[in-house]
């Protein structure tokens, strides 16, 4: 039965992001919550183990994406550098239906999402250890999700070259950041045209206890990306596209 953590979490989530939980979704958070800080043991996951803020600052803070119609009219998402599975993990559970696909270069991590996955009996999930700029280039990942996210990667500039080649034509990246994204957006301008996509628009949101700033950056992908990029595994970060 839910506790008054879950129901506090429940009712958040359904205010605030129009998402209605049934019990069994909240015992699958519960679930990912207690795998979390168990593996947190043995291998870096996370460095939030209070319950509370788990629900809050992971599960909460991934399901913001929610409020973009972007997001919830998605059939696809790829999450780039998921980490312990964040966003895709928490927006799965809620939206079941959605294909999933993560890539994260850390094969220790991918093996903990698979536990994840099949514990919480996870479908259409699939999970891809690699390094985004080799799996972009390959054809059947390359220009063919409706969503691309990434939460806590790199500074955009050099994400876009990671995440941008996942998304589909008419398709969107969506990048998760805190409150000081404006001097990360004005070094994207030229990332972003030389990768063929268009910055739509961002979305300011707060967590509901915490009151921290979240912005959501929405980004475009208005023709194929060329085959240039990305470039070599490694370079889109050291030498960004600025
Ligand atoms: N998105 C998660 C979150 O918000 O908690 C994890 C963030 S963690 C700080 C960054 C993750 O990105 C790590 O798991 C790392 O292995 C992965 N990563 C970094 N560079 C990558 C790349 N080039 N390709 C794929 N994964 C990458």
């Amino acid at each position: 039965m839910a506790d008054e953590l879950q129901r506090w979490f429940g009712e958040r989530v359904e205010a605030d992001l129009g998402i209605e939980l049934s019990d069994a979704q909240l015992d699958q958070y519960e679930s990912y919550y207690r795998l979390l800080v168990e593996w947190n043991e043995k291998m870096n996951l996370t460095g939030i183990t209070d319950r509370g803020a788990v629900y809050e600052k992971h599960f909460y803070d991934s399901l913001t994406l929610a409020v973009l119609p972007e997001a919830v009219s998605a059939r696809s998402l790829a999450d780039i550098g998921a980490g312990a599975g964040f966003p895709s993990i928490p927006f799965k559970i809620a939206f079941p239906q959605l294909e999933v696909t993560i890539v994260d270069s850390l094969a220790k991590r991918i093996r903990f999402l698979q536990t994840v996955a099949d514990e919480l009996h996870l479908s259409s999930i699939t999970l891809v250890h690699g390094r985004a700029e080799d799996i972009g280039r390959l054809g059947e990942h390359r220009d063919r999700y409706d969503l691309v996210t990434a939460r806590a990667v790199a500074r955009l500039a050099g994400l876009n070259e990671l995440c941008l080649p996942f998304a589909k034509v008419d398709g969107h990246f969506i990048a998760m950041k805190g409150s000081d994204h404006k001097a990360e957006l004005e070094e994207s301008v030229k990332s972003i045209r030389l990768l063929n996509a268009k910055l739509r628009y961002t979305r300011e949101l707060k967590l509901p206890l915490e009151q921290s700033e979240r912005q959501l950056i929405v980004i475009g992908k208005l023709g194929r990306t060329p085959k240039e990029y990305p470039r070599k595994a490694g370079i889109p970060l050291k030498q960004p596209l600025i």
